[in-house]
């Protein structure tokens, strides 16, 4: 069997809930080559450096032991830059002005009109599409709101860049070949305007320099790999195997959330559990 490189890439957001054991004993488990853990901070209003010892720790009480260097998303400005310049030399990027109020009031309106409805977007929480107010902008009024210095997030032209790019297809271990539909999220965020990426850029830009060949995450995710099919094939970036898992729920079935502490490792670790009955609980028994 290849040996494949593979990643647990958590946000610092939280505590790690049992979902996160999940994942990252599968990702440690997959591959059967390098695991490498990826510090995913780059929304630094969100994350605090106690969640970043707390992963730390946890994922060791959990006895997994990663390859080094741990890579911290939020050193890594200058490469997405690099990747947005690229993307915007091949015309597919357009900045956006909008609210979150705007674009809600506009799918609400488009929404109302006879022949004006709207698809949702994805079921990876991005919300509704983005309707593209600001890709029919003209250039002049383009132009003068960037002169007057409006905040603005960079956009892909999910249409122009699909055309540029080609049919594209991807591999996932569970789901089979597939062919990537890369207007499945619509006209995406690339950089925010508060932090100047997204979550698309980075772990697309990430998983290429750090060699990751085989990319195992939850299949919740599975919508966003369309869209980073479509960004690797303009950044000429090499294409991983993918392997999306299920999630593991609670006693009901739900979905954990990061909020929900009563499911985080610690707590179980602090109610007495020990490492294996973690591990088991999160569907890897000794
Ligand atoms: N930081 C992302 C998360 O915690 C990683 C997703 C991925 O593996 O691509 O959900």
């Amino acid at each position: 069997m290849t040996e494949h490189v593979t990643r647990f890439a958590p946000s610092p957001t939280g505590f790690l809930h049992l979902g996160h054991a999940h994942a990252a004993l599968f990702a440690a488990s997959a591959g059967g080559g390098r695991f490498l853990l990826r510090i995913e901070d780059i929304d630094r209003g969100r994350c605090r450096p106690e969640f970043e010892a707390a992963i730390f720790e946890d994922l060791a009480w959990l006895g997994l032991a990663w390859d080094d260097p741990v890579l911290r998303q939020s050193e890594r400005g200058d490469a997405y830059r690099d990747a947005l310049d690229r993307l915007n030399a091949l015309g597919v990027l357009y900045p956006c002005f909008c609210t979150r109020k705007e674009i809600a009031a506009e799918i609400a309106r488009a929404g109302a009109a006879p022949h004006g409805g709207l698809e949702r977007g994805s079921e990876s929480g991005e919300g509704p599409r983005y309707p593209g107010i600001c890709r029919e902008l003209g250039r002049a009024e383009r132009a003068a709101r960037l002169e007057h210095g409006d905040g603005f997030a960079l956009r892909i032209d999910a249409a122009r860049a699909a055309a540029l790019a080609g049919p594209l297809t991807f591999s996932d271990r569970h789901f089979g070949d597939l062919r990537a539909d890369p207007e499945i999220l619509g006209d995406a965020v690339l950089a925010r305007r508060d932090i100047g990426t997204s979550y698309h850029l980075a772990v697309v830009v990430d998983d290429a320099l750090q060699g990751v060949s085989l990319v195992t995450r939850g299949a919740d995710l599975l919508p966003s790999t369309h869209l980073h099919r479509l960004l690797q094939a303009l950044l000429d970036l090499p294409v991983p195997e993918y392997h999306h898992h299920r999630l593991i729920g609670d006693a009901t079935g739900a979905r954990l959330a990061k909020r929900d502490d009563a499911h985080s490792i610690r707590a179980l670790r602090e109610a007495g559990w020990k490492p294996a009955a973690v591990r088991a609980q999160a569907g890897f028994p000794d």
